[in-house]
């Protein structure tokens, strides 16, 4: 087992200076996730779930513990160096999109490709923009496109340069069944493909049902961890 080459937070906490005293939003967490898990995180809100799948992206660091991902731990790196390894290893989907305003849909997916430094290739993008049932819309601009529609611009930025971890904080949150039922497809069709690391922030049963664990949050612990098939075991 390569766990070292998957997600471990060892002895994690996260808390933040609040005008009333400190606030413990992770309390000494430890999690190892085996590369090519699909892993749901629920809980309710404020249980801190956001907090900890920013710290498997390093867009977060502990205040105590360590987190490692793909065998690098995120605090050792200095700014620059988490953020290259954000863009070339990471694919992270928020709960509302993120994407460019003034650029269109196909612009957002080849500017993000650049990002992580790969070569240029259209047609991919377009292709993969058409695998989320958008190729007529790559020329329209964000504003010009329902939310679903934009949630899967997002996916489709997320997972352009195949991310072996992919990390989605509730990216059907503001989404109705149908449009969340494509977003979630394609996911995990990816990472049917690839055998990526996929971690997605979810407060939806049915969707949680589809991913091979669940982790429940509680107040900053974790009170539930359950494994409901193997990973990556091909046979969804
Ligand atoms: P969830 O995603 O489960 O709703 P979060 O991780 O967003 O939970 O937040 C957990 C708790 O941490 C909340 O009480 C929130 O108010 C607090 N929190 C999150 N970020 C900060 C911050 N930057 N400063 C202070 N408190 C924060
Ligand atoms: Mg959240």
């Amino acid at each position: 087992m390569s766990t070292l080459q998957g997600i471990v937070l060892a002895d994690v906490s996260v808390t933040f200076v609040g005008a009333t005293g400190p606030v413990h939003v992770l309390r000494t967490i430890s999690l190892e996730v085996e590369r090519g898990t699909s892993l749901a995180i629920t809980g309710p809100s404020g249980s801190g779930k956001s907090t900890l799948i920013a710290l498997m992206g390093g867009l977060e660091l502990p205040t105590t513990g360590h987190v490692c991902v793909a065998g690098v731990t995120l605090s050792c790196l200095s700014e620059r160096k988490r953020t290259q390894l954000r863009r070339d290893t990471i694919g992270f989907i928020f709960q509302t999109d993120s994407l460019l305003a003034f650029l269109t849909s196909l612009e957002n997916v080849e500017q993000q490709l650049a990002l992580s430094g790969r070569p240029a290739n259209r047609t991919a993008c377009a292709e993969l923009l058409a695998t989320v049932g958008l190729a007529a819309h790559l020329d329209q601009l964000p504003d010009t496109l329902s939310g679903g529609q934009r949630q899967r611009v997002a996916v489709a930025r997320a997972l352009v340069h195949r991310p072996q971890l992919v990390l989605a904080d509730e990216p059907t949150g503001s989404l109705d069944a149908t449009a969340s039922a494509r977003v979630i497809d394609r996911l995990m069709s990816m990472h049917n493909a690839t055998g990526n690391t996929l971690v997605v922030v979810t407060h939806d049963g049915a969707v949680a049902a589809r991913l091979d664990r669940i982790i429940e949050l509680g107040d900053g612990v974790i009170v539930g961890d359950t494994a409901q098939r193997g990973p990556f075991r091909n046979q969804r």
